[in-house]
């Protein structure tokens, strides 16, 4: 937060900082002109707002509109004169013009923001802190009895002493026990937990791991424990499914050290608690051991303040309109304060407990669905409330701007140029790689020769933050994007969520399929000399929903286009559960009797592979074609 609103900072080097980007992005000889040229003037640092159309930019450094454009259009923006863009861009732009810059924050932003932070931060040293009940996520591989835990606690504690109390999925719930409340967040898995973490949120004080004691530890085990790790959360692991006659504990207890979470009873400080969700076994030790962590880690708030926190969830309700669940972090959340929530804003009309009560206050660590906000927030977006409607209406304006202008712009992924970009300019680099390969040989055959490369290196040094075997999800990207690092696929290939999700977070993946190449390439990024030369570039995904056999021998398989396009030159893979099985050319593109030289998502056609005559039902296939990347 202070970071993007701490208000004017003088001379700050702009977008270098922030993003690693900006330095060097054009190739050295015309960045270079650019400063020479400006270097005999001595100017002020110019301030930019955070948001500003390209014309005001224009103005403010001197320079046509034109310049600006093609200035933009060197960093691969395409914008016209009218279109807003953000301070890191502008600051890119105008820094290549030869001019330093600060960012000029409107007050009641900067106010905003400052409070936010101190309200945030305000833990152990507010001396009006009280301790708060801990906020436990649950996260775990499918069938690992996440949703039966949750159901099973939330039966246990919430209809208590409530005959026939009916709990509503708020997306959050509290119950007490041993006279203390837990907030436990509803949502199981970590898709929920990284996509707040992806938008800066924390919501979570404490990761209970679930695992099945007679299935071990899975993949998504293995991403659970990466993502909480990268959150520097705490981790209670409860092994479930106890009363199953396959129980193997100590194997789940094994495998888990494997991965450095070693239970306290080995010496480690992860506690592990013996579990069962289906005849509500061990639940009472699971909270207990909560508490005692959350003891540990002494959470506090102050409860006599604005309130401030962070929003669970939010939907639409047809007859109550949006309906957004709140888990206020700090201070009371009042009926009637004014809400600014990411970037819409509102009154609380009314608000509701996980029980559906009418409540009218919430105290830290309570989750309340709030009726009164203007349009949807998004799940993740911080909330806070503001004093001053005026105040409150000027903060949103400025982030609905802002929003605009990261659509246009906002790449929050980074890119293996962008570090080959740093190494040139002298800086030191950190590069992180989630590696996915199609077989765990090859998966440790890469991490072992990646993490050779620092011994290789001073300037960079590369960690893995995840590696694992299997198909790239959406669930690597976000890693990817809140731990800023590339993903290397090894044989393998994104999902179609996975594919959209890298496009929207502009996250870098990397395919290979000799191993010799990939480590070729990193190290050549790692030193600096990285001369990225060809890419792949989608033109679509399809599946194959029947097949046919010619009369020559040769296989034809009948294909619906799920996404994109296919064009009779595109080159194609053969995915089958997420492993490269096949890439070539195409023999025929036929849509009912005729050759086709293209054909769009949503209708089917016949398609037949150069030399592959093993297409099968179900497979997927991403056509693709190579493009000359030119070096930014
Ligand atoms: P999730 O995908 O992690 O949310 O898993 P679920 O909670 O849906 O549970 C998956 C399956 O495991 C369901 O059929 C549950 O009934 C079963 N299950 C969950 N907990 C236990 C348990 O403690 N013991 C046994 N035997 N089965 C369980």
């Amino acid at each position: 937060m202070t970071d993007t609103y701490g208000g004017p900072r003088t001379g700050r080097r702009p977008g270098g900082a922030r993003k690693g980007k900006g330095k060097g992005q054009r190739t050295g000889g015309s960045r270079v002109v650019a400063v020479r040229r400006s270097a005999p003037v001595v100017r002020e640092p110019v301030a930019l707002p955070p948001v500003l159309t390209v014309a005001e930019l224009a103005e403010k450094i001197e320079a046509t509109p034109i310049e600006v454009i093609k200035e933009l259009m060197g960093m691969g923006i395409m914008a016209s004169i009218n279109v807003q863009i953000d301070y890191a861009t502008a600051a890119r732009v105008a820094e290549n013009l030869g001019w330093e810059t600060l960012e000029d924050v409107p007050e009641a932003v900067q106010a905003a923001a400052a409070d936010f932070e101190s309200r945030r931060q305000e833990g152990q040293t507010d001396p009006d802190a009280v301790s708060r009940a801990p906020v436990v996520t649950i996260m775990g591989h499918v069938d690992h009895g996440k949703t039966k835990l949750l159901d099973a606690i939330r039966q246990t504690k919430v209809a208590e002493g409530e005959a026939g109390g009916i709990t509503q999925h708020i997306g959050a719930y509290q119950i007490e026990t041993q006279g203390r409340k837990i907030t436990f967040l509803d949502t199981p898995g970590h898709e929920a937990f990284t996509a707040m973490r992806a938008r800066g949120a924390q919501a979570t004080d404490v990761a209970v791991l679930v695992v099945a004691a007679d299935d071990g530890v899975m993949p998504t085990t293995r991403e659970a424990v990466a993502h909480i790790r990268s959150a520097n959360v705490p981790i209670i692991v409860a092994i479930n499914k106890i009363d199953l006659p396959t129980a193997n504990p100590d194997l789940v207890k094994q495998q888990l050290s494997e991965l450095n979470v070693i239970p306290e009873d080995w010496g480690g400080d992860v506690p592990f608690v013996e579990v069962s969700a289906l005849q509500r076994m061990g639940l009472e030790d699971l909270l207990e051991v909560a508490l005692l962590v959350a003891d540990v880690h002494e959470l506090k708030a102050n409860p006599h303040k604005l309130a401030s926190g962070v929003v669970i969830e939010a939907k639409v309700d047809r007859s109550r309109g949006p309906v957004a669940t709140l888990l206020v972090q700090s201070g009371t959340l009042n009926v009637r304060d004014i809400v600014v929530a990411g970037a819409t804003m509102g009154r609380v009309k009314a608000m509701f407990d996980d029980r559906g009560r009418r409540v009218r206050r919430a105290e830290p660590s309570m989750p309340v669905e709030i009726l009164g906000l203007l349009e949807l927030p998004q799940a993740g977006d911080t909330f806070q409330v503001i004093e001053d409607e005026r105040a409150a209406k000027q903060i949103v304006e400025q982030r609905q701007a802002q929003k605009r202008a990261e659509s246009l712009t906002g790449e929050r992924g980074i890119k293996l140029t962008e570090l080959y970009n740093q190494v040139r300019t002298g800086q030191t680099a950190e590069l992180r790689v989630i590696v996915k390969a199609d077989v765990q040989g090859s998966l440790e055959a890469i991490q072992a020769a990646l993490l050779k490369l620092n011994d290789s290196s001073d300037e960079v040094k590369l960690s893995i933050p995840y590696a694992g075997t299997g198909a790239i999800s959406e669930s690597d990207v976000s890693l990817a994007v809140t731990t800023r690092s590339i993903i290397i696929g090894f044989n393998v290939r994104p999902d179609v969520a996975a594919k959209r999700a890298t496009d929207a977070a502009g996250v870098d993946i990397r395919y290979y399929t000799v191993i010799y190449n990939l480590i070729d390439e990193v190290k050549a990024a790692m030193q600096g000399m990285l001369a990225p030369v060809f890419e792949d570039v989608t033109d679509g995904y399809a599946e194959v929903r029947d097949t046919f056999r010619l009369p020559s021998g040769d296989v034809v398989a009948g294909l619906y286009v799920l996404d994109g396009k296919i064009t009779r030159n595109s080159r194609a893979r053969v995915l089958r559960d997420g492993t490269v099985i096949h890439e070539g050319g195409i023999r025929s593109l036929r849509r009912f009797k005729d050759d086709v030289r293209e054909v769009a998502q949503g209708y089917e056609c016949g398609l037949g592979l150069d030399s592959f005559n093993d297409l099968r039902v179900s497979d997927q296939l991403e056509f693709f074609h190579r493009e000359e990347v030119a070096r930014n």
